[in-house]
């Protein structure tokens, strides 16, 4: 019998698991999800191209690349958006990687990044996050070597929190030579209150082997929308925007995305909710005893090791993300339910700590 065979390279990936459906809407803690309805105007806008269905959208994003553009301070042709920046990834790393190629990554990072290289073909070199759980950066610089084409540097780390430091990236960028991409995931930028916290942009402006991913599905609320864009010199974007499907981003996910762009004084509201929240979880866990690394994003994580899955079951009906052996992340959802989370793990600390 021979049937067709998908390549040897998707033998070991592992589908992406998302995080688990929970008791309601409200007590999904478990995917770093916005938990606040749309921004004004975005539904009302978004609605409106949904009329004309008929039609395939605008698949050079004009729109889209020039509100970007303009919030930015950069020409449209530094931007390649997809449908998430988890999908502008793939394309990147499929227009830049394969057979033989290394890339270098911190680890525990995104898990979606091991999918997203194995599919190349290229081999992951993974480097393990310091004791803080941020990135070592200086290891992952002695990680580099001649088959090296890209290293991903994921701040603030997910599922950790970390972010890296604008003087550390500054170091880093100096050792990686000039032919090596350096991909800076920026999903949880918005979320980011330390000043010595790395940008970006500034690093963008410094060196053209960056490329800076971010995306309208977290701060912005646009998760199920999907929409995610890539910043770079224009021949790095335009070598993204080659490898993508035409057609992916929806008229309607586009429209959305410029109207939250439209409403930034809300979003930055609600962002600044977000984040006090953060800091009262934080505060509220360490309280109880808990180790919880430094966080500047919308999640906290608990370095549970062993205990990791038996402490995702007690949080029922709260659902959040276990990593096995490793730890849980906990999403900032909204304050009753974030109360209600740090309960649950203020009782299971009572019951397992002698
Ligand atoms: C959520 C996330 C993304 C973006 O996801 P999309 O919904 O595909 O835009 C990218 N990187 C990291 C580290 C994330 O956590």
């Amino acid at each position: 019998m021979s049937a067709p065979r998908a390549r040897k390279a998707l033998d070991g990936i592992p589908l992406y698991r998302a995080g688990k459906a929970a008791l309601t809407e409200e007590h999904k803690l478990s995917s770093n999800e916005n938990p606040y309805a749309p921004l004004p105007g975005v539904m009302e806008r978004a609605a409106a191209e949904l009329g004309r269905m008929n039609r395939y959208p605008d698949a050079g994003m004009t729109t889209l690349y020039d509100a970007l553009a303009k919030r930015l301070g950069l020409s449209p042709d530094h931007f390649a958006a997809g449908t998430g920046s988890v999908a502008v990834l793939f394309s990147l790393l499929n227009a830049h990687l394969e057979d033989g190629d290394e890339i270098v990554h911190a680890w525990r990072s995104f898990e979606a990044y091991p999918i997203a290289i194995d599919l190349t073909g290229a081999t992951a070199v993974r480097v393990p996050l310091r004791p803080d759980a941020g990135h070592d950066l200086d290891a992952m610089a002695d990680a580099i070597t001649e088959r090296t084409k890209v290293v991903l540097v994921c701040t603030p780390n997910n599922p950790t929190g970390p972010v890296v430091t604008a003087a550390e990236l500054r170091s880093f960028l100096a050792r990686v030579p000039d032919h090596v991409m350096v991909v800076i995931d920026e999903a949880y930028v918005e979320f980011v209150r330390d000043p010595a916290a790395a940008k970006g942009l500034d690093a963008l402006a410094d060196h053209d082997n960056v490329v800076v991913l971010r995306t309208f599905s977290k701060a912005y609320g646009l998760a199920g929308l999907r929409v995610g864009y890539a910043i770079a010199r224009p021949e790095v974007a335009e070598s993204i925007r080659k490898a993508t499907p035409p057609f992916t981003v929806t008229d309607v996910a586009q429209a959305a995305a410029v109207a939250s762009l439209d409403a930034q004084d809300a979003l930055d509201e609600r962002v600044e909710l977000i984040v006090q929240e953060r800091i009262a979880m934080v505060a509220a866990l360490r309280a109880q005893g808990w180790h919880v690394p430094e966080t500047e994003a919308n999640f906290v994580w608990l370095p549970l090791d062993e205990d990791a899955i038996s402490f995702s079951a007690a949080c029922d009906p709260v659902s959040v993300r276990p990593f096995a052996g490793e730890g849980v992340r906990i999403s900032v959802g909204t304050p009753a339910v974030n109360a209600q989370l740090i309960e649950l793990a203020g009782s299971w600390r009572t019951r397992n700590t002698a």
